[in-house]
């Protein structure tokens, strides 16, 4: 057995999930690694997307670090700036500032089959080598920018709401929002009512629940919960146990999930009363099958007198505005792509580069695959963290970032002890998994609800976590080694074979 040693870790991204991580090996007495962070502020997307009317529409006292528990949020919903001030509080509190280089993009990481380690290179050339690399890279996080002709042809602004641009007046103008997803929606209630006119351009309605988003926190909760550790943390395993509701609801077809979707119905019978527009609200699918949005101002803004929806497609974007499938041109002094995220494109734009040369790329020709959301059969000493098939739509991500982050701790110190060099999952153990999320999609509302949506890949596979929490507890529970290739003396195998 080799002498005990210190694993030299890269962290790549201080979004949710590379605070976890770095937090979790913080606390495991890891003492050699480094988160390294393309923007200028920890965050992830809580730092890229800051659109007006950015919120939560997870409740505040679940949408945390369990590890960091804030009795003081002002509001039931959190907006988007108070979100990110909580995660620098966090980092700072939990002394984890030092251990993050902003401003430090890698753009590859490579394996070298000879050593067994990799070399991590950042976009000023500087080049890390590292025994581990963790991929906290993120879900929602490369801007989808529609292929609309002519929309470079425009003469206002044009600006994707994951990239924000501040100096852009939306007050007094025509605003023209493109995108109907929890984004679209949030963003044209915020913009109409200073707006000499919003069109919402919808390609496909969604469904979407109201809720009172404005809702402070109970008076005193804060004050009651700050001087009650024990009653904060039970308030925090209640929300997580209630929220195993949801996962229910969408994975299997119950009344419960039936009463979500009648109440989804509901709120667009009670708030838009024009049955022409409510008829052009109306989806074509069941409520759930997309991410829910949820809001208690969108029917409001929009059947206000300066907005319109706009249901024909569009065909072209000219100088002066919009044109839609009917020929008509909308003229408007500002476009606002809410249009989404390239949600499959985890880790992307970095190169990685893995046994035998295998690039993700490659490995990843069918659609994004790992075993249990964090780990790639070629790629040997390489984790993600909220990899593919977290659980986006139904379990906190928090929650599944510091589960994983344990368990991934765990394969380091074997690694630390000795016991353990290369460790890489086996094809087999990956397939099998991955067979087993095929199954338990079958019945999920994502798959059976009619609706395309980001949940799904290319090739129709659902790329979320179609288990309850239990069972994802479990998976990340302990190393399984019967999964793993260990050890340097392992035959390599043929990659191509992969
Ligand atoms: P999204 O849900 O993917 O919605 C993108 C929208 O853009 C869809 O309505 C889509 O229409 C439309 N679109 C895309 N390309 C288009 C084109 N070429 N022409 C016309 N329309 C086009 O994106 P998002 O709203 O940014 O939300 C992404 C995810 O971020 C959410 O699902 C959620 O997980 C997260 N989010 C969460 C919150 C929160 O409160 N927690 C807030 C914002 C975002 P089709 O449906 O026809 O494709």
């Amino acid at each position: 057995m080799t002498a005990r040693r210190s694993p030299r870790i890269v962290v790549i991204g201080a979004g949710i999930a590379g605070i976890t991580t770095a937090h979790v090996l913080q606390e495991a007495g890891f003492t050699d690694f480094t988160v390294y962070e393309k923007g200028d502020d920890v965050g992830g997307v809580w730092h890229w997307n800051h659109y007006p009317g950015l919120t939560c529409d997870v409740p505040s006292q679940l949408y945390q670090f369990g590890f960091a528990p804030k009795p003081d949020w002002p509001k039931i919903w959190a907006s988007g700036p108070e979100i990110q001030r909580y995660h620098r509080d966090v980092v700072e509190r939990l002394g984890l500032s030092d251990r993050i280089r902003l401003n430090a993009e890698v753009v590859s990481s490579v394996f070298d089959d000879a050593t067994g380690r990799w070399t991590v290179t950042l976009a000023d050339g500087e080049t890390v080598d590292a025994d581990f690399v963790v991929c906290a890279t993120g879900v929602l996080h490369n801007p989808s920018i529609p292929d609309i002709p002519g929309l470079h042809s425009f003469a206002g602004p044009v600006v994707h709401t994951a990239r924000w641009d501040d100096d852009v007046r939306t007050s007094g103008q025509r605003i023209a929002v493109i995108g109907t997803g929890s984004t679209g929606v949030q963003v044209v209630s915020a913009l109409q009512p200073e707006a000499r006119e919003l069109l919402h351009f919808t390609r496909t309605p969604q469904w979407i629940l109201w809720a009172p988003m404005s809702l402070p926190q109970l008076p005193f909760a804060d004050t009651v919960l700050a001087a009650s550790p024990r009653l904060h943390h039970a308030l925090y395993r209640g929300l997580l146990w209630g929220s195993g509701i949801l996962a229910d609801i969408v994975r299997k077809d119950t009344w419960r999930r039936r009463a979500v979707q009648a109440y989804a119905r509901l709120s667009l019978r009670a708030q838009v009363r024009d049955s022409d527009l409510r008829a052009d609200l109306t989806p074509d699918y069941q409520p759930l099958c997309k991410r829910q949005v949820v809001s208690g101002t969108y029917y409001r803004a929009i059947t206000a007198g300066n907005a319109d929806l706009v249901t024909e497609s569009i065909t072209e974007v000219r100088p002066e505005g919009i044109v839609t499938a009917d020929g008509r041109l909308h003229e408007v002094d500002v476009i606002i792509l809410a249009t989404g995220f390239r949600a499959h494109d985890y880790m992307r734009p970095m190169t990685v580069v893995g046994r035998g040369g295998l690039t993700i790329d490659e490995a990843w020709r069918d659609g994004p695959r790992a075993y249990r959301m964090t780990a790639i059969p070629g790629f040997p000493n390489l984790f993600t963290v909220l990899g593919p098939n977290s659980p986006t739509g139904s379990i906190s991500l928090q929650y599944t970032a510091e589960k994983t982050a344990r368990y991934l701790a765990q394969w380091f110190d074997l690694f630390r002890n000795g016991e353990v060099d290369r460790i890489e999952v086996t094809e087999e153990a990956t397939a099998e998994f991955n067979a087993q999320v095929a199954a338990a999609s079958e019945t999920t509302v994502w798959k059976t609800g009619g609706c395309d949506s980001w949940y799904l890949t290319e090739s129709g596979a659902v790329d979320l976590w179609p288990f309850d929490r239990a069972t994802l507890s479990r998976m990340l529970a302990r190393p399984d080694r019967s999964h793993f290739r260990l050890g340097a003396d392992e035959p390599l195998g043929d990659s191509a074979a992969l």
